[in-house]
């Protein structure tokens, strides 16, 4: 049988059939899928395959086969072994939610996560939250960070997830997908999946996974069906994608558009900073690159933005 896997506890995994029944399945053995070393062979999102075992008249399932992964994300354990955990596969969509103020979200936190999103190849739509409580000034500061990111090619709404605004717009994305929410804690993650979904109370989620988290006790992802043919997972005590390990060269791909514009530079292995004919230097003086772009690249290609690493989004 196939299915996917909807939650997790570490031995046993919830999974869902195509037509709708859910098993709880368990790995026989050794297990492993080639390339990827973690702390969990299967997680939240994968698509795999099963057998029925009937015990004590009771059905389970026995994996015995993943399929490839789209992609997945993961996070770095904080503990001695540094293995890699990963949180969630085969992930559509992820809305990253974006307030300017209460709590502040800035550029460069924005374009970490971005860069991250896009080595994992996860599309990603901001979302500026908060509207309805906003002043003209602050609302200039939307449409400014607005234009900035829909000229790179990434979606942009203005909603609010209090009063409803554009929250059709948002379903509407979601449909027949699998989607995450991230954001600064304090954005309004839980506000708006209530919002989308009333029924779904992730809120109790939240407040119940905060005991746990001074525990070291690793929380689990869990995947959600929808009533308009839209899965969410839900990522509780999760603070954000790990930190790809990424080469200094690698590091511009992951920009749109110095990627659109790199085999303009003169040096094929040109990191933008100091060398001679660099078309994004170029670029940049003739503002078609975002200053503050440039300056989240360089920050990253420096190390110097470990205060806006992305698995620490939630603090
Ligand atoms: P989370 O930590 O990202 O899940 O954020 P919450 O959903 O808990 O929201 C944090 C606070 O922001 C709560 O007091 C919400 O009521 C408030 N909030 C969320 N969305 C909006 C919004 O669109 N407008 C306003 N004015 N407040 C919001
Ligand atoms: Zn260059």
């Amino acid at each position: 049988m196939t299915g996917t896997v909807y939650k997790s506890t570490g031995s046993w995994y919830t999974v869902k059939t195509l037509n709708g029944k859910f098993y709880e399945c368990r790995i026989k053995g050794r297990f492993r899928l080639e390339g990827i070393k973690s702390t969990n062979p299967i997680a939240v999102g994968d698509i795999v395959q099963f057998q029925l075992e009937t015990k004590n008249n009771t059905e389970t399932g026995v994996i015995n086969r993943i399929e490839e992964r789209k992609n997945y994300i993961v996070r770095k354990s904080v503990n001695l072994s540094k293995q890699t955990h990963i949180i969630a596969s085969n992930i559509d969509l992820v809305f990253l939610l974006v307030t300017i103020d209460n709590p502040p979200t800035f550029t460069p936190f924005i374009d970490r996560f971005l860069v991250t999103a896009e080595a994992y190849s996860i599309k990603t739509i901001l979302l500026f939250n908060k509207l309805d409580a906003y002043n003209e000034e602050t609302l200039l500061e939307v449409k400014y960070l607005k234009s900035i990111y829909r000229q790179i090619g990434y979606e942009c709404i203005g909603i609010s997830a209090t009063t409803g605004k554009n929250i059709d717009k948002v379903k509407a994305l979601m449909v027949g997908k699998v989607s995450m929410f991230a954001g600064h804690s304090g954005v309004g993650k839980s506000t708006l999946v209530n919002a989308i979904e009333p029924s779904l109370d992730l809120k109790t989620k939240t407040i119940s996974q905060q005991h746990m988290q001074g525990q070291h006790t690793t929380t689990f992802a869990e995947m959600f069906d929808l009533s308009f043919d839209a899965k969410i997972i839900d990522t509780p005590g999760i603070k954000g994608f790990g930190v790809v390990d990424m080469e200094r060269e690698e590091v511009g791909d992951y920009f749109p558009e110095f990627f659109a514009l790199k085999q303009d530079c003169k040096f094929n292995n040109c990191l933008h900073l100091k060398e001679p004919k660099c078309a994004i230097k170029k670029a940049l003086e003739e503002d078609k690159i975002s200053y503050s772009r440039y300056r989240s690249y360089i920050q990253i290609l420096e190390g110097e933005d470990e205060h806006y690493r992305t698995d620490n989004w939630d603090n």
